[in-house]
């Protein structure tokens, strides 16, 4: 089995080097092709109007000046366009991917790419604590496990599996669940801060730690309560109650 590794926190991510280990342990066949630099809240965006570099750093390992899209469709059209991955992986990613965090994510959406171009991806985020001290270990040992059940028992075409690790360490996981997306109050803040001409500028903070009252069933509330949150996501975003009630007032 041939895995693609890949992230939106770049090619030296801690988060990278965890899920790597965890492909090696299921393929010796593993590739990684990761973005040069940050790039948490890329979402799905491809870069059209600059030219892409790719940096080999050894055979199996590559960087891509661009985003996480950027980064898989690059592999499987030119790094590995003559044997593509049976696999795609992405993350660990610094931080939860949970609610609406996936219309941002640059993680889910190497894994939305993969998906696309037909190749069956999972979507791997740590949540961390206010002290940010990550429990990466959880992620290792827990992603591993989990991994292996998705691969035996496999998924229909066009959904990606979205996979977020609790706040805790790997002893203390209450489980796995499987459950659906969820929605934040969205609570962003936004710094207005001066520069030193006198110019005023902007900073989108963090998404505050979103309370998870209401969210019964979601990745958030598993997350919250120390479970591993397993969600699959697809990529038609048709709303199939309002479809069929639009259709009645309008055709
Ligand atoms: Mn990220």
């Amino acid at each position: 089995m041939r895995i693609l590794v890949s992230n939106d926190d770049g090619i030296d991510a801690p988060g990278i080097k965890v899920l790597e280990r965890v492909a090696r342990g299921l393929s010796d066949d593993v590739w990684v092709v990761a973005p040069e630099t940050q790039q948490s809240a890329a979402s799905h965006s491809l870069t059209l109007h600059r030219p892409l570099r790719i940096r080999r750093i050894s055979k199996r390992r590559h960087a891509v000046n661009g985003t996480p899209t950027d980064c898989v469709f690059l592999a499987f059209n030119k790094i590995l366009a003559d044997g593509r991955p049976d696999l795609v992986l992405s993350g660990v990613n610094d931080g939860p991917n949970v609610g609406e965090d996936v219309t941002y994510s640059g993680t889910i959406a190497a894994a939305m790419e993969a998906t696309l171009f037909g190749v069956p991806a999972v979507a791997l985020s740590q949540a961390y604590g206010d002290g940010r001290r990550h429990h990466w270990a959880t992620a290792e040992q827990w992603g591993a496990r989990l991994l292996r059940t998705l691969i035996e028992r496999g998924w229909p075409e066009r959904v990606l599996i979205n996979v977020n690790f609790p706040d805790v360490v790997a002893a203390d996981v209450r489980g796995i669940r499987v459950v659906r997306q969820g929605l934040h109050a969205l609570d962003d803040t936004l710094e207005e801060r001066v520069d030193p001409r006198g110019g005023p500028y902007y900073w989108i903070g963090a998404p505050l730690a979103a309370s998870v009252s209401g969210q019964r069933g979601t990745d958030m509330e598993a997350v919250a309560e120390g479970y591993v949150a397993v969600t699959p996501l697809h990529m038609d975003l048709t709303h199939r109650r309002t479809l069929t009630w639009l259709r009645e007032a309008i055709e």
